[in-house]
């Protein structure tokens, strides 16, 4: 037997051993504080717990592995949604990199601009990345899985939640058809809606924004 592998009792760290209680959250989690970001320019206040969550892909900046390069995503996305797109701040409620960790965006309790008329029942995750012709790392996905648990537990998304991709509810690519497609076997996954003309008929969302929608997408 080679001396270099232990033969006794297996090790447990004294706080582990001594401590049964589970962390807060089962991912790493960095503030907005932490990723250098900007002052939102308005907030308005998200109505939870939401019914719904909306998976998204960044698509630019292109994936992250790193909490430095995946700060720098954060920050120019945010630039981008600011300055170019002119809302308030980054549109995601929270983006998760491929080094498995959550950074915050509008946070649970602040209304997002990621999903055109669905904002106001839902929160919405970004992975990082063009996930069009391959999947996320299992890190960023397992992650992703963990926030919307949190989500729940901490009462900011309803227990009964359904799950869609950016593109059931907007005429886009997004999350990315590699992305989506392992999207659709998570749990609390919807099929409905299955496009935003489908949005008109939502309960969920405000009888001002489905008058809106029967407006302006429903011309037969
Ligand atoms: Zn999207």
């Amino acid at each position: 037997m080679s001396k270099n592998i232990y033969t006794g009792p297996t090790f447990v760290p004294a706080d582990l051993a001594s401590n049964e209680i589970p962390t807060k959250y089962d991912f790493e989690f960095v503030t907005r504080e932490e990723w250098g970001a900007r002052t939102p320019k308005q907030t308005t206040n998200l109505t939870t717990p939401v019914p719904y969550v909306v998976i998204h892909h960044s698509y630019v900046p292109s994936a992250c592995y790193t909490r430095t390069e995946c700060a720098r995503a954060m920050r120019s996305m945010q630039d981008f949604h600011m300055d170019k797109r002119e809302w308030w701040d980054i549109g995601y409620n929270f983006a998760v990199g491929s080094d498995g960790v959550v950074y915050e965006g509008r946070g649970w309790t602040t209304l997002g601009a990621h999903s055109l008329h669905f904002n106001t029942v839902s929160i919405g995750i970004c992975l990082i990345g063009d996930w069009t012709g391959e999947l996320p790392p299992s890190a960023q996905l397992e992650t992703s899985k963990a926030l919307m648990k949190m989500g729940v537990r901490e009462g900011y998304v309803k227990a009964d939640y359904r799950l869609v991709g950016h593109r059931q509810v907007r005429d886009t690519e997004c999350p990315g058809d590699a992305l989506f497609r392992d999207v659709r076997t998570w749990e609390h996954f919807s099929p409905r809606p299955a496009s935003a003309e489908e949005l008109v008929y939502m309960d969920e969302l405000p009888k001002s924004v489905r008058d809106l929608l029967n407006k302006s997408i429903v011309k037969n």
